[in-house]
């Protein structure tokens, strides 16, 4: 259930009566207007009760796990851009790592030549061997902010841990959360305490009830916004790096009419399958994809055989615009 309260009205007041009830809230200080969310488990009481106390100007019931998710506008800011139906698919770009400084800033100003959005790209990478890149940390978020800036793009990074959440925040404008942290509900508390908006990208075994509770979190917990990206989930065919879950895609697009974005590079693992995916999935109702791509793939320091070259994202931008057009 839903609290909100009237303009002006005394708050600690009205936290104290929904406790007197036996209604367990937890405030939240939004846009101009200050919401209570009342946990399931607290007492039953009838909704007149509840909009008659001082201070209560709407009480909206809810069984959803993830109300927080309901209620978010159709349409979100998400740092400079819009996520959502009825506006063009936001298309966000980058390498998988910063590999360094001339790196990145050559990167970026193909990004802006392509006409997408945002500059992704690790500071801080989620590795399977710990012998491999782990990414060049603060020093790369520094590097990715004037590569962003410079190039006029929005800047989305992931935060790995919480010990170096304020330095993410500090440099980017939308945080992302990867595939391994969705379930790390300790960092989607710290990462959402920031209020910067969350890029919250599937558990690569999670099931959409339980993504849509981690979006819960974030909200919960004082992101601005949060936008869900499909990236693959595990499956038993080895064929692609992973199988793009666009069934998942239209589900929360149509059915929970929620932010959605598809990863079809870490979702295929190879270039040659990015366009054709990024494609279908604004045909299934995403409201926008994330690539990677280097003028270099065959010299990345990461996921190399999945980056598309330069004149590929121009051609991807073309066609995911195009086909937000038409669908
Ligand atoms: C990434 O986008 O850099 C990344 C590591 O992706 P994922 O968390 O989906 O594996
Ligand atoms: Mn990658």
């Amino acid at each position: 259930m839903i609290v909100t309260a009237m303009q002006g009205a005394d708050s600690a007041q009205i936290q104290a009566d929904l406790a007197r009830l036996g209604l367990w809230a937890k405030k939240l200080e939004g846009q101009g207007s200050t919401q209570f969310v009342v946990a399931a488990h607290s007492s039953t009481v009838a909704l007149e009760t509840i909009s008659a106390l001082a201070g209560v100007s709407e009480v909206r019931a809810s069984t959803s796990p993830h109300p927080l998710v309901d209620a978010q506008p159709k349409v979100i800011d998400f740092g400079p851009a819009q996520l959502g139906p009825g506006v063009a698919p936001v298309v966000f770009a980058g390498p998988c790592s910063v590999e360094s400084e001339d790196h990145i800033l050559r990167v970026a100003a193909d990004v802006a030549a392509s006409g997408a959005t945002f500059l992704r790209g690790g500071a801080f990478k989620p590795r399977t061997s710990p012998y491999e890149f782990q990414g060049h940390g603060v020093q790369a978020l520094k590097w990715l902010r004037k590569a962003a800036s410079e190039n006029g793009l929005g800047l989305v990074t992931e935060c790995m841990a919480s010990e170096t959440r304020d330095d993410v925040a500090e440099f980017a404008d939308v945080i992302q959360i990867g595939s391994r942290n969705m379930h790390n509900y300790s960092l989607l508390q710290a990462v959402a305490k920031t209020g910067r908006p969350i890029f919250l990208k599937r558990g690569m075994a999670a099931t959409v009830q339980e993504w849509l509770a981690a979006g819960e979190y974030c909200l919960l917990h004082g992101a601005a916004s949060v936008a869900f990206c499909e990236r693959g989930v595990r499956s038993f065919d080895p064929s692609t790096r992973n199988l793009v879950d666009l069934g998942a895609v239209a589900l929360l697009a149509h059915v929970h009419q929620v932010p959605v974005v598809v990863d079809p590079s870490h979702g295929t693992g190879r270039r040659d399958l990015v366009n054709a995916l990024a494609k279908a999935a604004i045909a299934v109702g995403a409201h926008g994809v994330m690539v990677e791509c280097h003028y270099d793939p065959g010299e990345a320091l990461s996921d190399g055989p999945q980056a598309l070259l330069p004149e590929q994202l121009r051609t991807l931008v073309a066609d995911v615009q195009a086909q937000g057009e038409i669908s």
